[in-house]
């Protein structure tokens, strides 16, 4: 390896400084743009040894004269004095005026630290003193206005060091900016701050879903190509839905963006990176990889002589955003080639994104003006994940907030419904991506995915084998107790081997560990059975199951129970809640819904509302004492959702037919019930009020 002084080593800044991390909630409570962010990926990346290879810098304030030309007097008054003492009293009135703003004590020196550090690492790229940069900063900046703090952002970073080096530092020679945003947010305030200023090119990718993703508008659409002199130089990839990947992300690339930058020829490349289009964000709903981010990052590091700075902006699971960020590091320190495959194809929705962008752009840029292969367009794509509406959901599906995001806080759930058919980008030896929808002849093509980081070369077919969770729920068992349609076993297995039974609208993809259940039991439990929402997708109108989540010993409702592990339960619970190809890849989610730590905390407090399916209707897991000393499990709503079902605010419905019949399947192949008390046990429940 080459040594820090060694000229051929890259010089690489990386900027972190704790007094960034004062910047916090005033009274604690919980938050996603939060110190943990940049701590986290600060511990990942000394874990890994990358500061010792890389410049490491500490922070540094932006003078006032540097933000001036960016941000209102008015607002850099706010932002220097909001955290002084004379403000102690107003700063939560004042917070609250602002869209998703908070502030402390802490505000005004970490915004100032968090623009001071851009300019800072810029500046230094811009010199040579650094080929490239990392800026670990907080708050974020890319939705601060010049007059306005927005969406978690007080200054805009990234736009007072753009305006420094072109304005600034005139003899650096940066005439030429390109500002990469590749946040799943909208970089709004950047937009606007260069929007009729053709020596800065600003090129977002972010979700749109029509205008009503945060920050909500038409400002990220594809017709907002700049103004007067700036025309052709803001470039908007709205995303139409949540769930984009590497694959969506390298097709923009390589369809967008870099014919763009060939042609522009940038000086120096600043990304707005936020990490919140990483797999598993909780605010994003989109599935770049660590890889994915290190190609697209790769594929710019051809540009502006590899000129780069990133600094951070969101991103909001603590893990996603560490591996990330290790990931970009490791392509700008330039210390392996990269290797990785993608095995899923852009959505068709990618492609008409695309097409609409290029179709918008071409009078700019001629290398926009070429059509598209229409071989590339019909064969590398995959449909569209369907956005579920409040009256067409499945029998536990999630409901998505269907208007306009008024606050950066959104629900973003969204499902796919066919099986991803596999698409390779194999990088060859020049670095180029070759895209196929075969392995290469002599290219082995590896995984490197976000659980594992250090991953070795994994023949693509073992990816599984490096989600730790598996290997260690697969040896815990438990009981999982079902009173609705999984009553009937053929129904049931279909979440464990895959397939569909007759009834059923769409196949179920199985677990990844297809055993049977060891051991089928049945139990009555003293909950009441009811049936409420309006509509399935797997049994047409009608109700669905759901239990009482509070036990009354007046109720009794049968439960078939399978003991399964607790790898196959999170199985069967990513398919009853539709996130079965999380990270673009069946079954490849990251962390488990449901973990043994958490089956503690169930079993003490008999229900444990599950985070990651907040928005669905079975997100409550119920925990329904003991077999064998393993413990029973079930799912159903919320004890706040009883109350809406009994208000009438959510409908009460009894099943429809089809439902009835596998309901009924269910009791008396199981032996419980004749067909008659079976019918009558159903309708019992459907027939009562709550
Ligand atoms: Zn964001």
């Amino acid at each position: 390896m080459a040594a820090l002084d060694d000229p051929r080593r890259r010089r690489v800044g990386l900027l972190y400084d704790e007094r960034m991390c004062r910047h916090a909630t005033p009274d604690g409570e919980s938050h996603p743009e939060n110190p943990e962010r940049i701590r986290t990926i600060w511990r990942k990346l000394e874990s890994e040894g990358i500061p010792q290879r890389c410049v490491v810098m500490s922070a540094k304030e932006a003078e006032d004269k540097y933000i001036a030309p960016v941000h209102a007097q008015s607002h850099i008054k706010l932002i220097r004095n909001i955290s002084s003492k004379e403000f102690d009293s107003q700063r939560l009135r004042i917070a609250s005026k602002f869209n998703s703003i908070y502030f402390n004590k802490g505000s005004s020196e970490a915004a100032y630290l968090a623009a001071g550090s851009v300019v800072e690492v810029s500046e230094k790229v811009a010199k040579g003193d650094l080929d490239s940069a990392i800026a670990l900063v907080r708050p974020p900046g890319h939705h601060a206005e010049s007059d306005e703090a927005m969406g978690f952002c007080l200054f805009n970073n990234v736009a007072i060091a753009a305006n420094f080096l072109l304005n600034e530092r005139p003899e650096l020679g940066i005439r030429k900016i390109l500002i990469v945003d590749w946040d799943v947010h909208h970089g709004n305030g950047t937009q606007n701050m260069f929007y009729k200023d053709p020596r800065v090119l600003f090129f977002s990718v972010h979700r749109f879903d029509f205008g009503s993703f945060y920050p909500a508008g038409d400002d990220g659409s594809y017709c907002m190509v700049g103004e007067g002199p700036g025309a052709g130089y803001n470039i908007n990839i709205p995303w139409e839905h949540g769930q984009c990947g590497d694959a969506d992300y390298l097709a923009v690339w390589d369809h967008v963006l870099l014919p763009v930058v060939e042609s522009y020829n940038p000086d120096i490349i600043l990304i707005s990176a936020g990490f919140d289009a990483a797999v598993r964000d909780p605010l994003g709903g989109c599935c770049v990889t660590p890889y994915g981010y290190s190609l697209m990052l790769k594929k710019l590091m051809g540009f502006a002589r590899g000129k780069i700075v990133m600094a951070l902006e969101g991103g909001y699971n603590l893990n996603s955003i560490a591996n990330s960020v290790l990931a970009c590091a490791k392509v700008l320190l330039e210390e392996k080639p990269i290797v990785g495959s993608i095995e899923v194809q852009p959505f068709e929705s990618t492609w008409r994104v695309i097409q609409e962008v290029r179709h918008e752009l071409k009078t700019f840029w001629p290398a926009l003006a070429v059509e598209l292969l229409q071989k590339v367009l019909v064969s590398n794509s995959r449909p569209c994940p369907v956005k579920l509406n409040l009256s067409s959901s499945s029998e536990s599906d999630v409901e998505s907030d269907v208007g306009a995001s008024s606050s950066i806080y959104s629900s973003n759930f969204v499902e796919i419904i066919e099986p991803l058919s596999k698409l390779n980008i194999v990088e060859d030896n020049q670095g180029q991506a070759i895209v196929s929808n075969q392995i290469p002849s002599g290219q082995n093509p590896i995984v490197l995915s976000d659980e594992c980081p250090n991953a070795q070369a994994l023949p693509d077919n073992n990816v599984h084998a490096c989600i730790p969770w598996r290997s260690v729920l697969s040896n815990i068992e438990v009981w999982y107790g079902s009173y609705g349609s999984n009553m009937w076993k053929p129904r049931f297995l279909c979440y464990i081997e895959g397939g569909k039974v007759e009834g059923m609208n769409k196949p179920c993809p199985g677990s990844r560990d297809k055993s049977s259940p060891k051991v089928v039991i049945w139990k009555t439990v003293p909950h009441r059975l009811f049936f409420a929402r309006s509509h399935t997708r797997t049994w047409g109108e009608g109700g669905v199951a759901f239990l009482h989540p509070e036990s009354n010993k007046n109720e009794k409702a049968y439960m078939c129970m399978y003991r399964i592990t607790l790898e196959q339960f999170n199985d069967v619970l990513f398919q009853e809640n539709n996130l079965h190809q999380e990270n673009g890849k069946s079954q490849g989610a990251i962390e488990p819904l449901l973990d043994l730590s958490e089956i503690g905390i169930v079993a003490q407090n008999k229900s444990l509302p599950l985070e990651a399916l907040k928005a669905g209707w079975y997100s409550n897991v119920l925990y329904l004492g003991k077999e064998d000393n393993l413990p029973i499990l079930t799912m159903t709503c919320l004890f706040s959702e009883v109350e809406r079902f009994k208000s009438g605010e959510l409908p009460v419905t009894g099943p429809s037919n089809n439902y009835m019949n596998t309901l009924v399947r269910g009791l008396v192949e199981g032996k419980q019930l004749t067909r008659e008390k079976a019918i009558a046990y159903i309708n019992d429940a459907a027939g009562r009020g709550l």
